[in-house]
Formats: C-alpha cells, structure tokens, sequence
C-alpha cells in the first residue's frame, strides 16, 4: 500500500503515483517504493509482507 495516499493503487491525485520502486521484493517481486520499509536479508531485498509472513512465535 502506497505510504502517501493509503490507496492501492494509488489515488490519482497522489505525488507517488508515477513514482518507480526503488528496489523489488526478491521474494514476491512487488516493488519496494520510497518510504516504505524493507529488509536486507543476506544482501536480498525484502519487503514487509514478506517479512511478516516469515515470522515466527516458538
Ligand atoms: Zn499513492
Ligand atoms: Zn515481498
């Protein structure tokens, strides 16, 4: 979901609409915009619903 208009996709009127990822999720390809946050895990890119879907209670 886009950071600056809580819209996906993104409302017409949002300065990100246009905007390219910065970096793509190696994991589920989604692109990682500016201002959201991602992972660097072993020198991938992940972003955080992946990360979420990672995570584990023991
Ligand atoms: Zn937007
Ligand atoms: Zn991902």
């Amino acid at each position: 979901m886009c950071t600056e208009c809580r819209q996906s996709p993104c409302h017409p009127s949002c300065p990100n609409e246009d905007a390219p990822p910065v970096y793509c999720c190696e994991i589920c390809g989604e692109g990682i915009y500016s201002g959201e946050f991602w992972w660097d895990i072993n020198d991938m890119a992940v972003c955080e619903d992946c990360v979420d879907g990672m995570r584990r209670t023991a």
